[in-house]
């Protein structure tokens, strides 16, 4: 429903305001108090590193580094996993039981990237998707899933780094595929906290799509290449089913500008279905990739309903 306000904090259950308030702490934790976080600033890099690994064991889970250098300087995705228990393994007899039993699960991986641009604090690009990642993860730390649920923080995902083979979600990607891990849905959390009833707040990277889709950038975006539409159309749908926030999927060509703009680029490369959510940054954001990419800019509450939304999101994928 693009164009329909929603009043806003009305909307939020006990647990939306628990969870808004994570969001906003963990945000000015990265953003405000650690700050601009790259090879540049590499103490700060390491700071976010570490912060990010102790929110995970403070969450009940048990953290990894996958590390890798730069020119002689240790870099670091951090991810933490919740083993798959599919459903009938462990009671069913037979051969064909048996043979599921022996495949390991399939894998959701919820990823963020958790450098910031240069001269950029990185509220909403990407605090945002990094305390939006750490709030599922705690979540489903208490959940029980057929799926391995993984979530991951991604070091260097921006210049010089983005879409290239230094990037951290493309190391990661690379051992994955290495290592034959079956990843059937990756979703990568890429900015998204900003929204605008203003009219004629949304732009797009073609005028093409001005016409198809709102000029108002009140909705959570849902972008994939045409090689995931199949995980795109499911998880807007099941996104419809369950938020309280209008939202607008798009599976494009992988060359128009924005649609392989984060780590699910990673992903595809290595032959993996991934999607991204995103507010779309620089289609809407007026701060993206500035030093006024501060906390004070992100809207928590629609901010929350997005990371509610995809909590039920996942619950879902992981029963399909
Ligand atoms: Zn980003």
């Amino acid at each position: 429903m693009p164009g329909k306000n929603i009043s806003k904090a009305a909307l939020l259950s006990p647990n939306e305001v628990t969870l808004r308030e994570e969001l906003r702490a963990d945000v000015q934790k990265l953003a405000g108090e650690i700050g601009e976080r790259n090879m540049w600033h590499y103490a700060k890099l390491n700071a976010a590193a570490d912060f990010i690994e102790d929110s995970f064991s403070r969450g009940g889970l048990h953290p990894r580094r996958d590390s890798y250098e730069i020119r002689g300087q240790a870099c670091h995705n951090i991810e933490a996993e919740i083993p798959g228990q599919p459903q009938g393994a462990a009671v069913s007899s037979g051969a064909l039981a048996s043979a599921k039993a022996a495949s390991p699960p399939l894998i959701i991986l919820i990823g963020a990237h958790y450098d910031s641009v240069f001269g950029s604090p990185g509220a909403n690009d990407n605090g945002s998707g990094v305390a939006a990642m750490l709030a599922l993860a705690r979540r489903f730390a208490e959940k029980t899933t057929q799926h391995t649920v993984r979530f991951v923080a991604f070091v260097n995902e921006e210049p010089p780094h983005f879409l290239g083979g230094d990037m951290g979600s493309f190391v990661y990607a690379s051992r994955c595929k290495a290592r034959g891990d079956k990843i059937s849905a990756m979703i990568s959390l890429e900015t998204i906290g900003y929204f605008s009833d203003a009219p004629r707040s949304q732009a797009y990277p073609s005028p093409g799509l001005g016409l198809l889709y709102p000029r108002v950038g009140n909705f959570i975006g849902f972008v994939s290449n045409v090689h995931s539409r199949t995980l795109l159309r499911r998880v807007v749908a099941l996104f419809r089913k369950h938020a309280k926030i209008p939202s607008e999927g798009a599976a494009l060509p992988s060359f128009i500008p924005g649609v392989s703009w984060s780590d699910q680029w990673s992903f595809w490369r290595c032959g993996y279905p991934g999607i991204m959510v995103t507010d779309t940054a620089p289609f809407r954001y007026p701060h993206y990739h500035s030093a006024s990419d501060t906390p004070d800019k992100l809207d928590y509450d629609r901010f929350t309903l997005v990371v509610s939304g995809m909590e039920k999101v996942i619950e879902d994928l992981d029963k399909l």
